[in-house]
């Protein structure tokens, strides 16, 4: 299995890539937060559900227990087989060393690349008021960044209903702007201390960013295992 992390500030490219690099090399994402989405959904009555809620509205993480619990069961998919996006796990150290030392040897990983989305602060504000996705397929838009190329209709299935996230409000982008800072930004001296990171300059097109993906990945051998592609 090959484990791809998506590493960078709220609003920096990562879901939309994720999505991208899901349909292009045919490994599927696993986006925490929207795992978290997801059973607010499907399950809001359950007190799981109110708990969930209310830190993610606030704009703090859930307990790094539960949030390796609910990935765990996930990676157990057989689709996760031969490798995987990670979008949103880890959010910090703690994390990290999970994946390392528990995870990653639970399902034979043999390779994790750490892909760090660079993007200036006043950038991540201005991306994150005005992005919504898709209510059927939770492909990602922005008002000004990615439109659907049919006005009022999904790209990937056609669904004309979209949806805002709660925690695009300003109080909490503020706050997970905090916590980001000083939580999940350790991650960068973390990985490439280890020598995994990857640096993607986030203020590139969606295109060039995920060319700069696919070659940097394509050097790293990575290729060997996935298809790449064109990069
Ligand atoms: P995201 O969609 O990645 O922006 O995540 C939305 C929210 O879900 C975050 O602000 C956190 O409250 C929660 N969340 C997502 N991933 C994690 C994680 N790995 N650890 C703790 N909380 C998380």
């Amino acid at each position: 299995m090959i484990v791809l992390v998506m590493l960078g500030p709220p609003g920096s490219g990562k879901g939309t890539q994720s999505s991208i690099l899901s349909q292009d090399i045919g490994i599927p994402t696993l986006s925490t937060g929207q795992l978290l989405r997801n059973i607010l959904e499907s399950d809001s009555d359950s007190e799981l559900s109110s708990n969930i809620k209310h830190i993610i509205e606030r704009g703090d993480l859930i307990s790094d227990d539960l949030m390796t619990k609910l990935l765990i069961e996930k990676m157990q998919n057989p689709e996760c087989r031969q490798g995987i996006i990670l979008d949103g796990y880890p959010r910090n150290v703690v994390q990290a060393k999970i994946l390392e030392e528990d995870i990653l040897t639970k399902f034979s990983c043999e390779k994790l690349y750490v892909l760090y989305f660079d993007l200036p602060d006043s950038e991540v504000v201005k991306r994150l008021t005005g992005r919504y996705s898709c209510v059927n397929c939770k492909t990602q838009y922005h008002k000004i960044f990615r439109q659907p190329k049919i006005p009022g209709k999904c790209d990937v299935c056609g669904s004309e209903r979209f949806s805002y996230r709660k925690d695009d409000s300003e109080a909490s982008i503020k706050q997970r702007l905090e916590v980001y800072r000083i939580q999940t930004s350790q991650l960068i001296e973390y990985y490439s201390q280890l020598g995994n990171l990857i640096k993607i300059d986030a203020m590139s097109s969606i295109e060039d960013i995920t060319l700069q993906i696919k070659s940097s990945l394509k050097t790293l051998g990575m290729d060997n295992n996935i298809n790449l592609g064109n990069a």
